[in-house]
């Protein structure tokens, strides 16, 4: 049977996986769900003997039903390769009573990799499937991160290109070295003189500008995005949480159907809620721990039925969670409103226009099963120095929040459940603020210093990524201001 995916704003409206995927967003503004979610109807037994690309097929396939067998499968291979620099893909590490799911070792090693490694083999697919004839142009605005691991995801993938803008002025050097030196014929990485908003916003004129959608059309582009709120980076991201419990049971750490907590360092509410479709597609988790930094909206949210973005933005050194908009968070006010597309429009239009909404007594008494929890600064730098001197396993920034806050929640409520962290990024990624926290001397020393110094005493090898980054040459040198934008786009797609 054809899973369809519905809009969280219109009841209307009804599109099938692929043509979810190709859209990115409904027209409405709404995100797509799943009109149900699909049962893990396979045995603990068969999953705890499959590869990462075996689970990987066995779940996405119930998510994707438009897909074939031969094409999903093309897709996951495409994806999960020799990229990644460990065959488990995700392997899972213990320290001090927690399980860590590496999600980090894919190209740009930060946990993006998993959903934009595939990504765009879904998207192509997707397009083949709808008779796209154009070539795709993925527009995005990063602030480091998500620039990076698109760009990796879409190099050299036929029909496709990829153009990035980013604040010239607002990226780590590691970050802007790592996109700049990109390799490709498909991509463009340009600095804006701006900042990261006016990067965005300047994407989004883009993409709603009628003129250039006609004259790309004549020209066979058409724009799509590879946003986090892509149903085509939410279903790969479930994934990763069925490998995980199988593996721990293969390993013989829980007994067949024994609950697990998970815990995710929570930015834009991506990774949790995949988790959370997991949780209902019976896979036995128990808590869904949300951990966040000093921008703690999602604690408020949990702890008192209101979500408020009107607060002080906070610069913080686990920055791909310094958000105030939690996209992903969409999905989940849907589903405890009952599948309700009319009154989920009305808390986004509330988010709107007033920065914050409430939820009723009965849509908060569904959320049970999630505890918001945050550390602040200096919990965050003292859990990574604490777990280092006293294991020697090293864990970057947005990981050391999750830490932190699975620890708080191990004491306040004495819940002794196994528990899965995930690890959204290598300790390499953020190599300064790591080492700082582990002694302050290290500040002295320079960015590649450091990261020979990290692998040193957390004797891992420096991975790739990095080290490619160490002597590449610029590839991409264009700056330009930000109302420019528009203009570098069609230079590079000749339509000027
Ligand atoms: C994007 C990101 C997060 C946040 O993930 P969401 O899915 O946005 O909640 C956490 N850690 C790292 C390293 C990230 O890059």
């Amino acid at each position: 049977m054809e899973l369809m995916y519905a809009s969280t704003r219109d009841a209307d409206e009804r599109v099938t996986a692929s043509q979810a995927i190709l859209r990115g967003l409904a027209n409405d503004g709404g995100l797509y769900v799943p009109t149900e979610i699909p049962a893990l109807d396979v045995d603990m037994d068969e999953l705890a003997g499959m590869s990462y690309q075996e689970t990987a097929y066995t779940v996405m396939k119930k998510f994707l039903t438009d897909f074939t067998e031969e094409e999903l499968k093309h897709c996951i291979r495409s994806a999960y390769d020799d990229k990644f620099d460990t065959e488990e893909i995700a392997p899972l590490v213990e320290a001090r009573g927690a399980y860590y799911l590496e999600l980090f070792h894919g190209a740009t090693i930060a946990f993006k990799d998993m959903a934009l490694s595939i990504l765009p083999h879904l998207l192509t697919t997707a397009a083949k499937k709808n008779q796209v004839k154009n070539e795709i142009v993925i527009l995005t605005a990063t602030s480091g991160d998500t620039g990076k691991a698109a760009l990796a995801g879409f190099a050299d993938v036929p029909g496709t290109r990829i153009i990035v803008f980013y604040p010239k002025n607002g990226v780590s050097p590691i970050q802007e070295k790592q996109m700049v030196t990109q390799k490709g014929e498909n991509t463009l990485v340009v600095g804006i003189h701006g900042n990261f908003d006016q990067a965005q916003t300047g994407v989004k004129k883009m993409f709603s500008d009628a003129e250039l959608k006609k004259r790309m059309d004549e020209a066979g582009y058409q724009f799509s995005s590879a946003n986090s709120i892509n149903i085509g980076r939410l279903v790969p991201q479930i994934v990763y949480y069925v490998y995980a419990y199988a593996r721990l049971y293969a390993n013989g750490v829980i007994a067949k159907g024994e609950k697990i907590n998970v815990t995710v360092p929570t930015g834009n509410f991506g990774n949790i809620l995949a988790a959370f479709y997991a949780k209902n597609m019976g896979l036995p988790i128990a808590k869904l721990i949300c951990a966040s930094n000093e921008n703690k909206v999602l604690y408020d949210f949990f702890t008192t039925g209101n979500y408020d973005k009107n607060r002080e933005f906070v610069l913080t050194s686990s920055p791909s969670m310094d958000i105030l908009i939690s996209s992903n968070l969409e999905r989940l006010i849907y589903w405890i409103a009952g599948n309700d597309a009319a009154k989920n429009a009305e808390l986004m239009q509330s988010l709107s226009t007033s920065g914050k909404y409430e939820i009723s007594p009965q849509m908060r008494e569904q959320l049970n099963d999630f505890y918001g929890g945050y550390t602040k600064e200096e919990e965050t730098a003292e859990t990574i120095r604490s777990l280092y001197k006293e294991t020697g396993y090293v864990i970057d920034t947005h990981t050391a929040v999750a830490a932190g806050v699975y620890q708080n929640y191990k004491k306040e409520t004495g819940d002794i459940a196994k528990t899965v962290i995930a690890s959204t990024a290598s300790p390499f990624k953020f190599t300064r603020s790591v080492m700082n926290a582990i002694d302050g001397e290290y500040d002295r020393m320079t960015d590649f210093e450091l990261v020979d110094e990290l692998s040193r005493i957390g004797t891992v090898k420096v991975p790739q990524a990095i080290e490619e980054i160490r002597n590449a040459k610029v590839i991409h040198d264009t700056v330009c201001e930000v109302e420019e934008m528009p203009l570098v786009v069609e230079k590079f797609l000749g339509i000027e």
